[in-house]
């Protein structure tokens, strides 16, 4: 059976609050691991992943898009940089994407899908895409339910509402492409599990966002549901384990592809970057 071949690409750094990064972990502790700046913000990607087949090509993700003030560009240190530009490095353009998944709807994950056209109207960046998330995250990104005020924003949903198909629960998105609900950061989240050449790939979205998020406790302040996202995550966890699933971070700056390993001393798990380069 036809696999997928697939890329990683770097859509973007932009920085956010440790403190809110972390949740309930004391910064004593996270800042041994990761360094915060003057504003005690931590450096993140948007990574994401261009998958190939034949003559078929997904994006997952897109990253936080270029629609942003120059005084929001420096709150959040958003390279100048978006998805256009990591596509047009491997040769791709936007009209080529025939399917665009989206883990949730945060605007650092669908910012990229609209864009302001030379004329200043908002428009589709991937106009021959059908865009794919789960119908409960839709809702609630119409509805605004968020503890966070502005991360649903509808510009970025808005223009791209007609090629929006929501799915519900486990689905076979494509073939060799599945959708796995993984709730906690959002109700709606989804994990892709991807049928690679180079064996079963899951993108995690914002379950497993960078190395450092891997421990029992290690979750995001702007999760919707911290308990939720631990019993989630030992599930995800788990699951890699027993059937070998690699696994792509989302805001990992550095390493992002992973394994995963038991690790029987602390009755957890461990991540082990694979350096793909
Ligand atoms: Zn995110």
């Amino acid at each position: 059976m036809p696999q997928w071949n697939s890329t990683l690409l770097r859509a973007g750094s932009f920085r956010l609050d440790g403190g809110s990064m972390f949740g309930v972990v004391p910064r004593a502790v996270w800042s041994r691991l990761v360094s915060p700046d003057e504003d005690n913000c931590i450096p993140l990607q948007t990574n994401c992943l261009l998958l190939e087949m034949g003559g078929s090509r997904v994006l997952i993700e897109t990253g936080n898009g270029s629609k942003w003030s120059d005084k929001e560009r420096t709150i959040f240190g958003m390279q100048d940089r978006t998805i256009e530009t990591a596509l047009g490095e491997v040769g791709v353009s936007t009209d080529q994407i025939d399917l665009v998944i989206l883990t949730h709807l945060h605007f650092d994950h669908a910012g990229g899908l609209t864009r302001l056209a030379p004329g200043g109207e908002l428009v589709s960046t991937f106009p021959s895409a059908e865009i794919i998330v789960q119908q409960r995250e839709w809702d609630d990104a119409m509805a605004n339910r968020s503890t966070m005020s502005a991360t649903y924003l509808r510009s970025h949903l808005d223009p791209i509402a007609s090629q929006v198909r929501c799915i519900g629960g486990e689905t076979t998105i494509i073939e060799g492409i599945e959708a796995i609900p993984t709730p906690g950061h959002t109700w709606g989240h989804q994990s892709i599990l991807i049928d690679d050449v180079n064996g079963p790939t899951c993108f995690t979205g914002d379950l497993l966002p960078t190395l450092n998020h891997a421990g029992r406790s290690w979750s995001m302040g702007y999760d919707m549901l911290p308990h939720e996202t631990l019993l989630t995550k030992q599930r995800m966890l788990s699951q890699a384990v027993e059937n070998g699933w690699r696994l792509i971070l989302d805001h990992e700056p550095g390493d992002a592809v992973v394994t995963v390993e038991s690790d029987q001393r602390k009755n957890w798990f461990s991540l082990v970057p694979e350096q793909a380069g």
